[in-house]
């Protein structure tokens, strides 16, 4: 299909310095979980986004030196020899597909804390990080820089500059945001120096100028040279000579870089859940950035809309259109745009399941795009998928798992029956996405539905629940059964272990929710799943006006959603809704009017007030219809069971599961391939 003519500013050429980048969409620095110690892998998942047509692709934050260290967190370094042979794969798959490669040279200062190489860390004046989260907790506390230390850290950039040019990026970012060292110069909370670096505001930008000179001499002007500012807390804080700190200190800069890439301040601003924040987020904190300079800017806010991306434009906010999560979950979305097909776009929903893949130290996952982080390992593409099959395959149950693994038994060519007992399709997510703020999550039914009913070798039944009798009936050659798990009210013990519940008046699951009961008031929510549905279905009962408890075995409400960046803005929606919390606590009874919690470390008891309880807890997968199918199967054709009736898990771990079924139906084993690192010359030697 043609392009919608609406649509042609996005892919007009824009130059950024000595480069020219094809198009306006810019893949902006993300983390991936990938570090030189998996090259391959790395470079088939950033090569793809060229394939799919981004005209920039960037990595994650690369250390320029050993006194930037992030690990155990996934640490891409730009040290030596062995580094360039790294990054010169990811540069050689951007540049196949005629897209420019960027690099985001990094030093973290004082929220490094170097806990491998040991350095010390450094800072400006000594201003430590005081995390609250535990993985990021340190009692290492930063050296203030002096004159030399300052001249080391430009040398490093200049140097790394060096190596990135070799392994073949055209633009390289001086990275000044999210609390990293030029980000501490830049901020009088950090900076409190009394030299030529502190002070002022002309005095705190010198060093970002001075990192940038080095980087483009080092590189003698060939390569592109980008500036990423977070801008959330400059915006906000007075200026004598501007309208604001920001103001003054793009003002400073305007001439200095090719590019300005500029962001929020912390993770859940910058990357927003989509269960609080919209499409755009960023627009009102970098939407002056064009009157004060005259430089390209890019900027993200989670676009997957190509009528925002072009508004975007047309409004003079920003000149590239910047991807992180919408890149993960749909790479192939500026080709979509392009072909005239955006109702292929898989959209990302806002989950930051990808987010939650750099804390955890994996590859990135996505609950959207299946394949993601696969490319390479299992040679997973996320839009061909190779036509090598023929038959008839059944799958039964319509949610996420059996949609996904619908798609792609279709897309390998079987003749694809799916029988949903419901009346919709979706599965978990019918009733899920009603809760507050999940309603773009729906996106995950929506994409699969919109691509399963333009196959014709597909077949949707709703309203057919199916016994074991009928699928054999059916007579498929396989049965991909995906019929989901279901909420137990069993109750959570001081050893973190689940237990039997003796049962009691008024004692809900989330599925008797959904099924329609509404809770007596007040309501006591007991959360020992902590993830995202006991806090919505918290807000879901204050919605309706009840009063709520929140209780919960971790040591604060949505514990989990701190790896999602969901946890500060659940409390601050609690706060707002009047929801009371009761952290570090297990429920020991309940009798119809009190709740009785016990403090799961001392033991200490309390009481609640409550008429209802509602249990989030664990869940059971199984299916009896799939081991009558595989007690009766007789040797006929195969039976597989996945998704949440497999291994119940988050919206993510079912797609992933749906898709890899429908990989192995009627295929050989399933055999990742193991990247390795290259080694630094000293110990190939030894080798
Ligand atoms: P998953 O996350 O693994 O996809 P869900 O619980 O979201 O699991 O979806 C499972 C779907 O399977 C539900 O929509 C449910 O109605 C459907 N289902 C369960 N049993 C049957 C059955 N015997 N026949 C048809 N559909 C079924
Ligand atoms: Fe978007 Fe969720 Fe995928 Fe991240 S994991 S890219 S937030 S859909």
């Amino acid at each position: 299909m043609a392009r919608n003519p609406r649509y042609d500013v996005l892919f007009e050429p824009v130059r950024i310095g000595p480069k020219l980048a094809k198009n306006r969409f810019f893949q902006v620095p993300h983390a991936s979980g990938m570090t030189n110690a998996n090259p391959r892998v790395r470079a088939a998942f950033r090569g793809m986004k060229a394939e799919g047509g981004w005209g920039v692709v960037s990595t994650g934050a690369c250390s320029v030196d050993p006194s930037s260290d992030d690990s155990p967190f996934p640490n891409a370094t730009l040290w030596d020899e062995a580094d360039i042979r790294a990054h010169a794969l990811m540069c050689d798959a951007v540049h196949d597909h005629g897209a420019l490669a960027a690099v985001e040279l990094w030093h973290g200062g004082a929220a490094a804390v170097n806990r491998t190489t040991r350095a010390a860390p450094l800072s400006p004046s000594g201003v430590p990080w005081m995390a609250t989260h535990v993985g990021f907790m340190s009692s290492a506390r930063p050296k203030v820089m002096d004159a030399g230390d300052i001249r080391d850290l430009i040398r490093w950039h200049a140097e790394a500059a060096v190596r990135a040019e070799q392994a073949g990026f055209d633009i390289l970012y001086v990275y000044a945001g999210m609390g990293y060292l030029p980000y501490q110069f830049l901020m009088s909370d950090y900076n409190h120096r009394t030299d030529a670096y502190g002070g002022s505001v002309r005095n705190r930008v010198r060093l970002v100028e001075e990192l940038i000179d080095a980087v483009r001499e080092a590189t003698h002007g060939r390569c592109a040279v980008a500036l990423r500012m977070s801008m959330q807390e400059l915006r906000g804080r007075p200026s004598e000579v501007a309208e604001s700190e920001g103001h003054e200190v793009v003002g400073y800069l305007k001439d200095a870089p090719d590019l300005f890439d500029v962001k929020m301040d912390y993770s859940a601003t910058d990357c927003a859940a989509s269960r609080y924040t919209a499409e755009g987020s960023h627009a009102p904190f970098v939407d002056f950035m064009k009157s004060v300079t005259d430089k390209p800017v890019v900027g993200v806010g989670r676009f997957t809309s190509p009528d925002t991306m072009v508004s975007m434009i047309r409004k003079g906010v920003l000149d590239f259109i910047g991807g992180a999560r919408p890149s993960i979950a749909d790479p192939f979305l500026p080709t979509k745009i392009s072909e005239g097909r955006e109702e292929d776009i898989r959209e990302c929903i806002g989950c930051n399941m990808c987010i939650s893949s750099w804390h955890d130290g994996v590859f990135v996952r996505c609950t959207q795009n299946p394949t993601a982080g696969e490319e390479w390992r299992r040679g997973w593409h996320p839009e061909i998928v190779k036509r090598d099959a023929e038959g008839e395959a059944l799958v039964v149950g319509g949610g996420p798992a059996g949609l996904e693994a619908a798609l792609t038994l279709a897309r390998r060519g079987f003749r694809v029956s799916v029988a949903e007992a419901k009346r919709e399709f979706g599965g978990r997510l019918l009733w899920e996405t009603a809760l507050p703020g999940l309603r773009q999550w729906y996106r995950v039914a929506d994409y699969r539905l919109g691509q399963l009913r333009k196959m014709p070798n597909v077949s949707l039944f709703a309203e057919s629940p199916l016994t074991a009798a009928e699928v054999k009936e059916f007579g498929a050659d396989h049965v991909v059964v995906a019929t989901g798990a279901r909420w137990l009210t069993d109750l959570c013990g001081p050893n973190e272990l689940p237990h039997g519940w003796a049962g009691g008046p008024r004692v809900y699951s989330p599925d008797d929710l959904a099924a329609g009961v509404v809770p007596e008031g007040p309501v006591a929510v007991f959360d020992f799943d902590n993830y995202y549905l006991g806090t919505a279905i918290a807000e879901a009962l204050a919605d309706r006006g009840l009063a709520v408890s929140y209780v919960t075995t971790a040591g604060a409400a949505s514990a989990w959603g701190f790896m999602t960046n969901e946890q500060p803005l659940v409390h601050q929606s609690f706060a707002k809704k009047g929801i009371a919390q009761h952290p570090l606590q297990i429920v020991a009874g309940f009798d119809g009017e009190v709740v009785t919690l016990a403090q799961i470390m001392s033991g200490a008891p309390s009481e609640i007030a409550a008429r209802s309880l509602v249990v989030v807890g664990t869940r059971a997968g199984g299916s009896a219809l799939y081991e009558e199918l595989v007690a009766a199967r007789g040797g006929n054709g195969s039976v597989h069971l996945t998704g949440d009736a497999l291994a119940p898990g988050a919206i993510v771990h079912a797609v992933y599961q749906g898709h890899k079924t429908a990989r192995l139906v009627g295929a050989g084993p399933d055999r990742p391939r193991r990247d390795a690192a290259f080694l630094p010359a000293d110990v190939e030697a030894l080798a």
